[in-house]
């Protein structure tokens, strides 16, 4: 398997870190951010930090499933003949009053009257005159809904924990909550660095490429559920680094950085991470992604803010965002469930794994009878199409060098969930 990243050979293998150790590190250390109030529409996607009860039955009186007549059923059989003494609409202040052979034109969502206990549908009544004729026989209770249908009072409808969904937002709105305690989106900093990067529209000098990083790591931010900041891009130097690197920890929960963590002259962005706070340097063994920072800046006034440093070819970046950096904004956003979905799958084709790192291949999925995978053309950390035509990500432990075809692999599916 063909790869340009350039730490990925000969590297010692008492050197390197596994990735579940690596992934213990960062997750053990991060903690769910402190809930606030958010009103319903900031909340939704984010996950609930209290119990939500109801202080009053929903619906709080009783009313008409049905536009139609509410009638004494006793009184209002097949073929009977009532008389029409009134009206109520939804939203009627004042119930009406029925009594034995009386109707009162109901409309849905209204009260029910005093006294009625059915409502007969106008699809079986025929109204005249200020006499209404049934013709089908109703039963008591028919067409009317009861106060404390959907919820009782003082019943729990939403347990702390729950990711609000659209249906839960209705029901906060339902128990008369128009604000709802959360574990708030993480608002993430993204910035790459490289004094060769250059924005997406302009004119490459030589020894120039785009930056594609910050943009990858952005949207995955926010597909991660955080509110992410792209930076604009910052050069390999120690002051630019230094303030880029201030500026973003002044207001965000997390940063990310991508470059310059290699072992390259240029390479500073560790150094000044560690400088700034307590961060370190890892090689983990993981191909593509190995040289992995992270840890804590504090500054003043402010929670311990986590911070990573990627690498900086874009599969790297993006294979090191998916295993460590997705489940960490999970954790910060009150998640337990921190991981993509899993699948096992059969290889179509042979697959390469270079000793002692565990690999993440990028692979395209097909169902037969069982799930089939292939690797996305050349694997490169520099390809970026590897991963624009994946479906999940192949896990080659770091005891294998060779998977063949029709063995059986683990696959993480790259599907929002
Ligand atoms: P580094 O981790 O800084 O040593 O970079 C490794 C490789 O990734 C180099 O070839 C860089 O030019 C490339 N690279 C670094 N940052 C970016 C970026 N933001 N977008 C695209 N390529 C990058
Ligand atoms: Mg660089």
């Amino acid at each position: 398997m063909a790869d340009s990243g350039a730490h990925s050979h000969h590297v010692d293998p008492d050197e390197l870190v596994s990735v579940e150790e690596h992934r213990r590190v960062v997750l053990s250390s991060i903690t769910p951010l402190e809930p606030i109030e958010l009103n319903l529409f900031e909340a939704h996607g984010c996950v609930l930090a209290e119990d939500v009860t109801a202080a009053a039955d929903v619906p709080n009186f009783t009313r008409s499933a049905m536009d139609g007549y509410a009638v004494v059923a006793e009184t209002a059989g097949r073929g009977a003949t009532l008389r029409l003494t009134g009206e109520v609409a939804a939203g009627a202040r004042d119930p009406a009053r029925v009594r034995p052979g009386d109707a009162v034109r109901i409309m849905t969502g209204a009260p029910i009257p005093v006294g009625a206990d059915a409502v007969v549908p106008v699809e079986v009544a025929e109204e005249h005159n200020g006499k209404v004729q049934v013709r089908a026989t109703p039963d008591a209770g028919d067409h009317i809904r009861p106060a404390g249908e959907d919820v009782r009072a003082g019943a729990t409808v939403l347990r702390s924990g729950r990711r609000l969904g659209a249906a839960d937002i209705g029901m906060l709105a339902s128990v008369g909550r128009g604000r709802a305690l959360v574990h708030p989106r993480p608002r993430v900093a993204v910035v790459s660095t490289g004094d060769e990067l250059a924005e997406p529209e302009a004119t490459l000098t030589p020894g120039q490429i785009r930056d594609t990083n910050s943009y990858t790591l952005t949207a995955m931010a926010q597909e991660a559920g955080a509110t992410a900041f792209r930076h604009t891009i910052v050069p390999d130097d120690r002051r630019a680094l230094t303030e880029a690197f201030e500026g973003a920890l002044s207001y965000a929960d997390m940063l990310v950085t991508s470059g310059g963590v290699s072992a390259g002259r240029y390479d500073l962005v560790k150094q000044v991470l560690a400088q700034l706070g307590d961060v370190a340097f890892s090689k983990v063994g993981m191909q593509p992604g190995m040289p992995q920072a992270f840890g804590f800046v504090t500054r003043p006034l402010s929670h311990p803010v986590p911070c990573f440093g990627l690498p900086g070819n874009p599969v790297s970046a993006f294979v090191s965002f998916e295993v460590f950096v997705r489940p960490a904004l999970r954790r910060l956003q009150g998640r337990t469930d921190l991981n993509r979905p899993r699948i096992s799958a059969v290889l179509e084709e042979p697959l390469r794994s270079p000793a002692h790192k565990v690999s993440f291949l990028r692979v395209t999925l097909r169902r037969d009878d069982v799930w089939y995978a292939r690797a996305t053309g050349p694997q490169g950390s520099g390809i970026l199409s590897s991963a624009v035509e994946a479906d999940g990500l192949a896990e080659i432990p770091s005891h294998r060098t060779e998977v063949a075809a029709g063995e059986t692999v683990v696959v993480h599916l790259l599907v929002s969930r």
